[in-house]
């Protein structure tokens, strides 16, 4: 009799355990899942990913963040000076054809502007004052002006400004004001998800561009200006690390 009261009791206790365990490891998977994904639509930032899926080497990888970075500083005055001499957008490397999701609801407002990013573009005006800008696709996105889009849905297949497919395949993402388009400001701040790992993810370092009369300034992923078009360079430098070419 005592023994199947110990089998019951440890029984229950089973029970209880893989009750607990169940509970953990389905909170993990969810918080998981939306880390992961990016998708999360309860977090603070308007805007999801741009891609299905994880970040990695075989999906896609943050390759160029926005901002003061060492590559847009050595182009300062000449491919990067419209925009005061940060790379207003991100670069997200992706193989060719990749499905580019839009990053939230909206409408086409142009497609193959003359915006630039080639071959191909496309802009998304969202309803919250934004718009997005997506460059380097690979082909002609089959959109009209004016066509709802909704958040997540496939708008654009990702390209190379190359037109090789083997030397730079990459989406370059803007998100502008909508009412100017003069200002663009950091994606990173607007688009949910976790850009502190997965700008761990790259083969190179993320690398900002350090003034050295003032060495804090704009090093970090999300410490970065606003760039307002047409404006003066922000980061012409007189002592500059790493030093200028
Ligand atoms: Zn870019």
């Amino acid at each position: 009799m005592n023994s199947v009261k110990r089998n019951l009791r440890a029984v229950r206790l089973l029970f209880v355990s893989v009750l607990i365990l169940t509970a953990g490891s389905v909170q993990t998977l969810l918080s998981g899942g939306v880390e992961a994904s990016g998708l999360a639509q309860e977090g603070n930032k308007p805007f999801i990913v741009p891609f299905a899926g994880d970040p990695g080497p075989d999906t896609w990888l943050l390759i160029q963040p926005y901002g003061n970075t060492l590559f847009a500083y050595q182009f300062r005055r000449s491919v990067y000076y419209g925009g005061q001499g940060l790379h207003f957008g991100i670069d997200l490397a992706a193989a060719c054809g990749t499905p580019i999701l839009a990053i939230g609801d909206g409408v086409v407002e142009s497609v193959d502007s003359w915006h630039g990013a080639g071959p191909h573009n496309l802009m998304i005006a969202h309803p919250n004052g934004y718009d997005s800008f997506y460059g380097h696709l690979l082909v002609r996105p089959r959109l009209r002006v004016g066509q709802v889009i909704e958040a997540g849905q496939v708008v654009a297949l990702s390209g190379d400004p190359d037109l090789t497919c083997n030397s730079r395949p990459h989406l370059h993402l803007e998100i502008r004001d909508s009412a100017t388009q003069a200002i663009a400001y950091n994606p990173l701040d607007l688009i949910e998800a976790d850009w502190e790992r997965i700008a761990l993810s790259g083969s190179q370092p993320v690398e900002f561009v350090q003034e050295l009369g003032e060495p804090h300034a704009w090093l970090g992923l999300f410490d970065q200006p606003e760039t307002k078009f047409g404006h003066p360079l922000v980061n012409d430098f007189s002592k500059a690390w790493p030093y200028d070419w």
